[in-house]
């Protein structure tokens, strides 16, 4: 009997709002058993520059991007697998989203500075270390100034959906992130389905504007996930003729939920997005 090939489609390093470097991520995934890995990092592909000056790796990299958009009011994220890095349409959309969120890291910042909170920016920016800002940076940042006593209450408080530092009308929309994807050569995929609290009605009419676009797969099982939801999207995923992909989501050790290589089982009755390239 053939040992079938561990594939995790999903997961960040410090290029985004990860803990591990793309050589530690790497390393940490093959001694998980993951054969196949895509590193996602949110709206940059750094990670495979910085792989390409290591050599050998002990693990197959398909290249991978997680890129931010707005839908009906709601943040949304597609990643793109299989992509071509080096591509035009790649550094196009990369250059666009870094742009916004840089843009969108002002406004957080004036809004928290509006709430009392003192040289917002500059912290948070020392705090991601990196060009790459994002919520969970500014999330440390109120921890560390003793706003909140977690990330979960930052998110809660200050930066979740719904409140007023959730600023989501900078990033590009769904077609054109689409575009962006398919023309590096890649393949668009809607991330973790069930973390945008969608009704079925609603995820459906999201799913026929991401076909609509281009969008070509959808994530089934997205880290340690309950049997009902892994059912309720594989049935979705059949029914609108999607490829099915896996990821664990990994941003850091410790979330047993999102760990390398560490998820539900993938179903047999759906199309692998692999099958494909
Ligand atoms: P951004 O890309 O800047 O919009 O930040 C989104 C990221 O924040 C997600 O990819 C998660 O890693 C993290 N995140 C979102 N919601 C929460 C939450 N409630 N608790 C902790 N982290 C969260
Ligand atoms: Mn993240
Ligand atoms: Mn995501
Ligand atoms: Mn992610």
């Amino acid at each position: 009997m053939t040992i079938p090939l561990k594939y995790d489609l999903h997961c960040h390093t410090t290029c985004s709002d990860g803990s591990l470097s793309p050589l530690e991520l790497v390393q940490r995934a093959a001694k998980q058993g993951v054969d196949i890995l895509s590193i996602t990092d949110h709206d940059t592909a750094l990670a495979y520059q910085l792989l390409d000056a290591s050599n050998q790796l002990p693990l197959k990299i398909i290249p991978g991007i997680e890129f931010s958009t707005e839908w009906r009011k709601v943040n949304i994220h597609i990643v793109g697998l299989n992509i071509n890095p080096e591509s035009d349409a790649l550094k196009a959309g990369v250059a666009h989203q870094q742009h916004a969120r840089k843009e969108r890291a002002e406004r957080i910042a004036e809004k928290l500075t509006g709430y009392g909170f003192n040289d917002v920016l500059d912290k948070t920016l020392k705090i991601a270390g990196n060009n790459n800002i994002g919520r969970p940076h500014f999330a440390q940042y109120l921890v560390e100034a003793g706003a909140v006593s977690n990330i979960k209450q930052a998110f809660k408080k200050f930066l979740g959906s719904g409140t007023s530092c959730d600023i989501k009308q900078l990033w590009a929309g769904l077609p054109q992130i689409i575009e962006w994807i398919r023309g590096a050569g890649g393949t668009p995929v809607l991330a973790h389905p069930a973390k945008y609290n969608l009704t079925r009605t609603k995820l459906i009419a999201f799913l026929d504007d991401f076909i609509k676009a281009g969008g070509q797969g959808m994530e089934i099982v997205s880290g340690k996930q309950i049997p009902s939801v892994t059912k309720d999207l594989s049935s979705i995923c059949r029914q609108k003729n999607l490829f099915a992909s896996c990821g664990s989501d990994f941003h850091q050790p410790g979330e047993n939920w999102a760990e390398l290589g560490q998820f539900s089982t993938f179903p047999a009755d759906c199309e692998p997005v692999w099958k494909h390239w």
